[in-house]
């Protein structure tokens, strides 16, 4: 349990921002829990010295990025993504020799140093309006295979080199074919709502393919009654809290991400409390990579 108390006294210099993979305890004791995107925005308005961020790695350094002279705190370093541990700047600066001219499209599940090669980055939300907004018609786009082939099946007119070609979250990876199947026989009138890391085969089942806040958005925008829910079940509590009257299946109970999930309450009052784990970003890196990331929320507006 987190002291309400202790948590009062620590948000007064400090704004609490969490994933909609965390657990209950750390959204409920966040000021705001939402997806990359909205926790980039979130971050870029925030007006206190310090940055408590219940995220992965990659998160936290975009909270960095846009706020260069606040302090943003993990509550472990421990909590690192392996999709974005897939695409090193290395592999990106040879990718680049390969294909010149090409524009690259980073995905925000990568780290600075490999946004900091890319001329824009993207969340699962707007990767397709981005892709598009842009004039190249052949574009590098990376880490993750499958939202690589979401944007493609979008935009017909570009052609989408995955960077790595075969880049995966390994928790969207687990959803097949057969279980949309097995959810939509069992709840026929539910809407399937399916992320962009998924498969193919499971997307061409989706009636929305949607980041986690058009989840959000989707559950409450609809008359539907009930959903299946292809993410990580960490979404299906703020669906369920935010939509009494409505039923939310997930795909898959065991779609956990464990490194989302190693951020505990105890972590989190530890670090609220001594202010140790610092987020800290090589300063030309983080110019660079900030330059893409400013250009995709003037894109994305
Ligand atoms: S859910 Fe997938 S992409 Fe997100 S942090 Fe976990 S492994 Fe990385």
């Amino acid at each position: 349990m987190i002291d309400e108390n202790f948590l009062k006294e620590q948000k007064k210099d400090c704004i609490i921002l969490a994933h909609n993979y965390q657990i209950p305890e750390i959204q409920d004791a966040a000021d705001f829990v939402g997806d990359s995107l909205d926790l980039c925005k979130r971050a870029a308005a925030v007006d206190k010295p310090y940055i408590l961020f219940c995220g992965v790695d990659f998160m936290a350094e975009s909270a960095a990025m846009l706020n260069p002279e606040k302090t943003v705190l993990l509550p472990t370093y421990d909590a690192r993504c392996p999709m974005a541990a897939m695409l090193p700047a290395e592999k990106i600066r040879e990718a680049k020799e390969e294909h010149p001219g090409a524009a690259v499209v980073l995905y925000i599940n990568t780290w600075a140093e490999a946004r900091a090669e890319s001329d824009v980055t993207c969340t699962s939300a707007n990767a397709v309006k981005i892709v598009k907004a842009l004039s190249e018609k052949k574009i590098l786009f990376g880490p993750d295979a499958n939202l690589a082939w979401h944007v493609a099946r979008n935009l017909p007119d570009k052609e989408i080199i995955p960077i790595p070609s075969d880049g995966f979250c390994r928790v969207h990876v687990m959803f097949k074919r057969e279980h949309v199947l097995e959810q939509k026989e069992q709840h026929p009138e539910a809407e399937i709502l399916i992320h962009p890391e998924c498969k193919p085969e499971v997307q061409k089942l989706a009636d929305h393919i949607c980041s986690t806040q058009q989840m959000v958005n989707q559950a409450k925008a609809s008359d539907s009654k009930e959903f299946i829910i292809g993410t990580e079940t960490g979404l299906i509590y703020k669906l369920r809290k935010e939509n009494p009257g409505k039923t939310f299946y997930p795909l898959l109970e065991k779609a956990v991400c464990r490194n989302m999930k190693m951020i505990t309450p105890k972590n989190f009052q530890e670090e609220l409390k001594e202010r140790k784990n610092v987020v800290k970003l090589d300063e030309k890196i983080s110019e660079r990579a900030r330059a893409s990331l400013d250009r995709m929320l003037t894109l994305s507006g």
